[in-house]
């Protein structure tokens, strides 16, 4: 195989062999001859020459195959997971998962750390004393099997493709492009050995597909390429224009997941979850509603037992930062618009998110909104409560919010939460 003859190929529109593929992909990722510069322009070259729904499948097929895929068997339950692509305030993997196992079938999510502005799922579990992500294979099956859930790392063994193709992705902008994405996010499912998979693709200005149009696609392509590879698939669209919940931040966020798990949560999380609840139920034929497995307050035990397997420690509370600071309303009315990116930025200042994959994060730095769009509003009166334990960091935070709150005279309309369902 010649990897410029590759190259070539897809910067001229060709469609792709699975031989080239194939070889293409196993060559990367093991670290052979193929130099990063060369899979970089691959990979430009995909950004813009796309590929057919086969070579999508092949290059999925062979991502999965570059490492080791999970045996789920043992686990005794149908197995069903759950995909965000990311937003500000989205803990409802947190309820979620525990949510889903009392119910019955088994969730086997495999999780990454927040890069930018969004948390990772890890990243907020991390906030809790003691909870480790890295577990063995076994540990999952067994965990799996007894308690029902999981959220943990991916095992460096899962998936080394993605892992290298992705780094060289994000320093080379070749990161939003929608094959390379659905690859990334499937191939890593079907490794994970999952039965079912719901996707929550989300649209808005915290999104990662900020315009509904390209979430669609995403929804689209992940779904059939879901499908193609064996894995049952649906897709959820929904809104990402302003926070999901009230908090950004990881200890806030673990906080306000256990307020759900407890019945006390906002509502819009509340909706989402079931959304998503009532979708991965379906895929695997369980007839429950997870309406009701909410309210009787089991998950609520199941997610201290995730908890407790992992050596996580509730009981000694969640921490809380050392410093506050609100930021008020500029004029009496409603609350129009609250920036979703901008809120997430400014968390992601405050300490809650990272830059680089390397660095730490806070665990209980974040962004509390004290109302959302639609609410009445004072002039003076608190709107969002920064959290810090470096005041230092106020400033460039709150610099990040200007503009992002505009308050009206009329009640405003707010967006739907659950814009579209997508299945084949
Ligand atoms: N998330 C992923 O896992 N992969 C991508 O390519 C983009 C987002």
């Amino acid at each position: 195989m010649d990897v410029v003859d590759i190259i070539r190929a897809k910067r001229d529109g060709e469609c792709l062999t699975d031989d080239q593929i194939d070889w293409f992909v196993a060559e990367f990722s093991r670290g052979g001859t193929i130099p990063d510069e060369q899979a970089a322009a691959l990979a430009m070259a995909i950004y813009f020459q796309g590929m057919t729904r086969d070579e999508l499948t092949t290059w999925n097929r062979a991502m999965v195959d570059s490492g080791v895929t999970l045996d789920l068997s043992g686990v005794g339950r149908p197995t069903v997971d759950k995909h965000s692509t990311g937003g500000v305030g989205d803990k409802v993997s947190l309820i979620l998962v525990p949510l889903i196992a009392a119910c019955g079938p088994a969730v086997p999510q495999l999780s990454g750390r927040g890069l930018g502005h969004g948390g990772g799922t890890l990243d907020k579990m991390e906030a809790i004393a003691g909870w480790r992500a890295a577990l063995t294979a076994e540990e999952m099956v067994s965990q799996l099997r007894d308690v029902g859930g999981i959220i943990a790392a991916a095992t460096t063994d899962l998936n080394p493709a993605d892992r290298r193709l992705y780094q060289l992705r994000d320093v080379t902008s070749t990161v939003d492009s929608i094959p390379l994405i659905a690859s990334s996010i499937i191939s890593k499912k079907v490794a994970e050995g999952t039965e079912a998979l719901v996707l929550d693709v989300k649209t808005g200005s915290g999104a990662f597909m900020v315009e509904e149009d390209q979430a669609r696609d995403l929804a689209r392509t992940m779904v059939e390429l879901g499908e193609d590879s064996g894995v049952a698939t649906v897709a959820l669209i929904t809104g990402m224009h302003t926070v999901l919940g009230r908090a950004a931040g990881n200890a806030l966020e673990v906080a306000e997941a256990l307020d759900v798990l407890e019945g006390r949560g906002p509502n819009d999380v509340v909706e989402v979850t079931l959304a998503l609840a009532r979708e991965m139920l379906a895929l695997v034929e369980v007839d429950t509603d997870p309406a009701v497995v909410l309210a009787g307050g089991e998950p609520r035990e199941v997610f201290d037992r995730m908890v407790a397997a992992q050596g996580g420690d509730l009981s000694a509370g969640l921490p809380v930062a050392g410093h506050r600071q609100e930021i008020t309303a500029p004029a009496t009315g409603y609350l129009g618009r609250l920036d979703c990116r901008a809120v997430g930025v400014a968390a992601w200042r405050l300490g809650a998110g990272r830059a680089r994959k390397e660095d730490p994060v806070s665990a209980t730095a974040g962004v509390v909104c004290l109302s959302k769009p639609g609410d009445q509003v004072e002039a003076g009166q608190p709107l969002l409560e920064l959290h810090s334990d470096d005041e230092g960091r106020f400033i460039s935070a709150a610099a990040a919010l200007d503009g992002a709150i505009e308050v009206v005279d009329k009640p405003p309309e707010v967006p739907p939460l659950l814009i579209d369902r997508i299945a084949r």
